[in-house]
């Protein structure tokens, strides 16, 4: 099942030799410990794109162990777009940045131009588009959004670049204990693999990621089109920052936000309602999720506004 489930990820992804396919039974969450803990030695600087809740967990974690330098922050723009003005650190580790911000509904168009290998958060947009393989050494991602079920992550990592990591943590903390016993260590989570593969074998019938993301691209483009066109609504992400997965918006008032939100639910259109940090409307929009749906959100949003 593993062999299955690896060789789909691989083909799915396009992902060569070079590159270790691991599956950590843990969430995203897990490997904001985890990357620095392996990786980031005394004396060295890892370098953060700072783009939201995310990516703020992952900078905390890092303290934790080592040196952190906040390489963009977005919080002046409120986390509506992504900064274009980096600042590195002389000699960075390595550079994390969080692909797609869940929560603000953000992503990167395409991944920092870093002077250190990356490392990525890909737990929000995993597979909804083409992999930038090139320069990355690390991507993680935990399942529940576009691979499978919650407590499991797929980790796509550099062979070489586990090699550099510590090995005075215990064998459960260090990627390369994964990468030598192929993820079966101790038990692994046999149905979120077995379900990995699934999911895989699905998208390649869809036609692969390229089909994947011209699809994700398109429903998006249906509800940014609907909310810029609104004289109500109000995209929260600005123009070339806005995630294709999860689009955030507000609307004129509380009151407004909360009868869309009833009236979504009782047409059975739920989970409408933003992260409890940002408040107004998220329509996250994952792989899974069909083109119809879109147009009777973007319908319901006329009507009300009407
Ligand atoms: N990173 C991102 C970008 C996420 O969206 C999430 C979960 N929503 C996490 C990390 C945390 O994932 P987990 O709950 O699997 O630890």
């Amino acid at each position: 099942m593993l062999d299955r489930t690896e060789a789909l990820v691989r083909e799915v992804g396009g992902i060569g030799d070079e590159l270790a396919i691991l599956f950590v039974t843990a969430g995203a969450t897990q490997h904001f410990a985890m990357v620095p803990q392996n990786f980031l030695g005394p004396g060295e600087t890892a370098d953060i794109c700072h783009t939201g809740i995310w990516s703020g967990k992952a900078i905390e974690e890092a303290k934790r162990v080592g040196t952190v330098h906040v390489a963009c922050d977005g919080k002046a723009d409120n986390f509506a777009s992504i900064p274009t003005e980096m600042s590195w650190s002389k000699q960075p580790r390595y550079v994390h940045y969080t692909s797609n911000e869940t929560i603000y509904g953000t992503q990167w168009v395409a991944p920092p131009d870093a002077p250190a290998p990356l490392v990525c958060d890909a737990s929000s947009d995993i597979f909804s588009r083409p992999l930038p393989l090139a320069n990355h050494a690390l991507i993680y991602a935990g399942a529940q959004k576009n691979l499978g079920p919650s407590g499991i992550s797929l980790v796509i990592a550099r062979k070489d670049f586990i090699e550099t990591g510590s090995r005075a943590l215990s064998p459960l903390a260090q990627y390369r204990t994964y990468a030598a016993e192929r993820s079966m260590h101790n038990t692994p989570n046999t149905f979120g693999i077995w379900m990995i593969g699934e999911v895989c074998a699905w998208i390649k019938a869809q036609g692969g990621l390229a089909a994947m993301a011209e699809r994700n691209a398109r429903k998006a483009a249906l509800l940014y089109d609907a909310l810029d066109s609104s004289k109500i609504w109000k995209a929260h992400a600005k123009p070339g920052s806005r995630s294709n997965m999860n689009v955030t918006w507000r609307g004129p008032s509380k009151d407004v936000e909360d009868e869309l939100i009833a009236t979504a639910e009782a047409r059975g259109m739920s989970g409408l309602r933003g992260h409890r940090s940002v408040g107004g409307m998220r329509a996250s929009i994952y792989n899974a999720f069909p083109e119809e749906g879109v147009h009777r959100l973007v319908e319901l949003l006329r009507e009300l506004e009407r």
